[in-house]
């Protein structure tokens, strides 16, 4: 492998772009002016208004998911879902190793502990396999649920995340969770538009977060979404989300403390116009991961990461694998950064940052490699025009 075979490959997929190309970029071409403004108009700006109820049905007629509910971030998304799902000072939290550091964070905002568990090369993705057969030496079930034998402590949850857009396997990762009585939180945060076996992702889990950043598939500037099909978690999670305020009268009155987490109207207009374009986004993602995956398979030492036959993936961040080694996969990097195209390399994995190295984890080795290998390629939307 040469490492100008790669950047000659990028030139040929990616149009010619004054000022270079950065990773994820959104795109503005649709109504997103005139629902904005709109709410400038009327003054409708904030909590309250006709976008945050059309943007979260707009939501769950896409996910296919019974109740939706519009909140400030991914991040304040997923922390009312772990809270609802009932995790509790002390408990583990298993997710994998190989995520953002926001899925280990909410757990922390908890005074739970994060669990690492290790990724498999098939989805990118927690590996739920490896996962069975460490709880099998390290878990004991009881009547109100697992146990971590070596801590003491009792394991709540798990949290797959689907990394990049690209759908953990989750039917076998589901037989787990009955097995050792573990309750499932989907971190669908880079996965809109992406169905894993024609069902949505998000809509698996007990509960699910949604985040429409301003790098994801489609953005409200900052927001995020609590995905489920539970009618009670939905209730709960709106009044929480909402400062558990009691709707009575002109009285204030709050059961219990709650979180100012809504999404305001002004996002949810953002949102409302980019999910209009959310079939023609997927498609035109599809289409510069497969000019992608065609240039990729001519070289050697390189491989483009393509959805396995079970999921459809929204290719949010398309993937290459280099398999020549860290130093060869940071030439790429420096390579392909220093011609004005933005690439990247993996998150740095969970159990190597400082806050979180003591915690609990399994043999991490796949993860480790995959992290050695993966490089993000420029991905928005409207790069396939080219
Ligand atoms: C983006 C992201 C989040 C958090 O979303 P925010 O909206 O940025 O708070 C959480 N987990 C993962 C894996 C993400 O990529």
């Amino acid at each position: 492998m040469t490492i100008g075979a790669i950047l000659d490959a990028l030139i040929k997929v990616l149009p010619n772009k004054d000022g270079g190309i950065a990773l994820h970029e959104p795109c503005f071409d649709g109504r997103e002016m005139d629902y904005v403004q709109e709410c400038i108009r009327t003054r409708w700006v904030s909590s309250v208004g006709k976008y945050v109820d059309q943007f979260e049905k707009m939501l769950a007629d896409f996910t296919g998911v019974k109740r939706v509910i519009a909140v400030v971030n991914g991040t304040a998304a997923l922390h009312v879902a772990m809270k609802l799902i009932g995790v509790k000072e002390n408990d583990e939290v298993l997710m994998p190793t190989q995520t953002f550091v926001a899925t280990a964070n909410v757990v922390s905002y908890l005074n739970a502990i994060p669990h690492f568990v290790d990724s498999e090369e098939k989805t990118l993705g927690l590996d739920p396999m490896k996962l069975e057969q460490y709880l099998n030496e390290i878990a004991d079930t009881r009547g109100d649920g697992c146990y971590n034998r070596e801590t003491g402590r009792k394991i709540t949850a798990v949290i797959p995340v689907h990394l990049y857009g690209h759908p953990v396997d989750l039917d076998p990762l589901i037989e787990v969770c009955t097995m050792f009585k573990l309750e499932m939180i989907e971190d669908a945060t880079e996965s809109l538009g992406s169905f894993y076996k024609k069902r949505h992702t998000g809509n698996w889990g007990k509960l699910s977060a949604l985040s429409f950043n301003g790098n994801k598939i489609i953005t409200t500037g900052g927001g995020g979404a609590i995905l489920t099909n539970n009618e009670a978690l939905g209730r709960r999670a709106k009044h929480i989300t909402s400062t558990a305020r009691l709707p009575k009268n002109w009285n204030t009155y709050h059961d219990e403390i709650g979180f100012n987490y809504r999404m305001p109207n002004l996002n949810a207009a953002l949102g409302c116009a980019q999910l209009e374009k959310l079939p023609k986004l997927l498609r035109l993602k599809r289409e510069l991961a497969e000019k992608y995956q065609a240039i990729f398979t001519n070289i050697e030492g390189v491989t483009f990461f393509s959805e396995p036959n079970f999921s459809q993936s929204n290719y949010w961040l398309n993937t290459i694998l280099v398999e020549d080694g860290v130093e060869m996969r940071n030439k790429v990097l420096e390579k392909t950064n220093n011609h004005g195209i933005q690439t990247r390399p993996a998150w740095t994995l969970m159990h190597r940052l400082p806050m979180y190295k003591e915690c609990p984890r399994m043999d991490l080795s796949n993860a480790e490699r995959l992290a050695e290998m993966i490089v993000n390629l420029p991905s928005s939307s409207f790069l396939s025009i080219a």
